[in-house]
């Protein structure tokens, strides 16, 4: 098998104490003894010395070492950050100081929120020698988001006002339509693959269309900062036809990246997995339209795992499209009630992922958690 592998470490959240190196590098020896390796992802605790004692483990065995920072989320632990508005004109409020992943949104289009973002960058991380910064979180809050669809229909903040100005959207008619309710989620009727959907509602397409205008011009303005370091830059974004919903145009955003990773985590019953974020996008459906969309997607509610034959396809659709190598992201880690993967799992998925085009996998989201036999069995599939 000709995948590329590369792992990811969470060490822990902006406020919480790192992991120890004596930890990442006792399991990276175990792994790196079974598994070709060839990027690591590792985030976004602040401890220098950790950084830099992996950073020189990884040199020494020519992987690359990557930043896994996440960006429109979780940076408010350290700046204060202006908020979404959403679309009754209210704050989307969280709690400001947040350990671990607390999903915490902030408007990605205030250039004020974005200039605090790279400072934090420049002040804990910029020292450290990375390879590369791999960028997380870089979309609205989803269904899944505790906000729901207040969340997704934001940000109306005088920043994103401005931009619906310049577009000539009309904000009255913008916010009749998306205020309708409609028996599937914001009225989509169709799917054509890589997140295009049809809506009965042309506002309600033109509006998700502009949200993911805006992610992609405020990354092209934070890509242009780590260029300007010779950095090499990855993206992790939701599976295709999620990401329309959090404002990800994932086959545009793949002109602005060296590889792009889609969440494809079948088992995770957390943010970004497919279950968890369908189930929220499905919430306000009864059960009869439901399944309607589940036929628009041409996906099997049925299985569990979720669907794979629909979740291969969203990886041919993306991978005959993207501008840059596609990294297939899949659980490796196990977490009761959260991501209760097994050996038949990583088997199967493995298996079928690496038929679909991609340059390689991504071990998601935590090697540190990831038991023995996970990674044996990985090894045997990858080869
Ligand atoms: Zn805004």
């Amino acid at each position: 098998m000709n995948s590329e592998v590369s792992l990811q470490i969470l060490s822990g959240g902006f406020l919480d104490k790192s992991v120890s190196f004596e930890l990442i590098e006792q399991k990276l020896n175990s792994v790196l003894s079974k598994l070709p390796v060839s990027k690591v992802f590792m985030g976004w605790a602040l401890d220098k010395d950790t950084y830099k004692k992996t950073a020189d483990f990884l040199a020494k065995r020519n992987i690359g070492f990557y930043l896994w920072f996440p960006v429109f989320s979780e940076t408010n632990a350290l700046r204060d950050l202006d908020a979404l508005i959403d679309i009754h004109d209210q704050t989307i409020e969280y709690d400001r100081k947040n350990k671990g992943e607390a999903f915490s949104f902030y408007c990605p289009n205030n250039p004020n929120n974005i200039e605090k973002i790279l400072d934090i960058f420049e002040s804990e991380f910029v020292s450290i020698g990375f390879n590369g910064i791999f960028l997380d979180k870089i979309r609205y809050p989803s269904f899944g988001n505790k906000h729901g669809l207040n969340g997704v229909l934001s940000c109306f903040c005088p920043y994103c006002l401005d931009v619906y100005k310049k577009e000539d959207i009309d904000l009255k008619q913008l916010k009749a339509a998306l205020s309708l309710t409609f028996p599937t989620p914001l009225g989509l009727t169709a799917y054509n693959g890589n997140g295009e959907y049809e809506f009965e509602n042309p506002a309600i397409s033109a509006f998700l269309k502009l949200k993911a205008k805006i992610i992609y011009n405020s990354l092209e303005k934070i890509c242009r900062y780590f260029r300007e370091k010779n950095y090499s830059i990855g993206f992790d974004v939701f599976a295709p036809f999620l990401a329309p919903f959090v404002g990800q145009d994932i086959i545009k955003l793949s002109n602005l990246c060296d590889f792009i990773k889609p969440m494809m985590y079948r088992i995770t019953n957390a943010p970004a997995g497919l279950p968890f974020e369908t189930n929220a996008l499905l919430r306000k459906c009864n059960i009869l339209d439901a399944v309607n969309v589940f036929k628009i997607l041409n996906c099997n509610p049925i299985e569990k795992p979720f669907d794979l034959d629909f979740t291969v396809r969203e990886l041919q659709n993306m991978t005959s499209l993207s501008a840059c190598p596609v990294y297939a992201g899949m659980e490796i880690n196990y977490l009761e009630n959260i991501a209760e993967t097994n050996q038949d799992y990583i088997e199967e998925t493995i298996k079928a992922y690496t038929q679909t085009g991609i340059k390689g996998l991504a071990l998601s989201w935590n090697i540190l958690d990831a038991p023995e036999e996970n990674i044996t069995i990985a090894a045997q599939v990858i080869g």
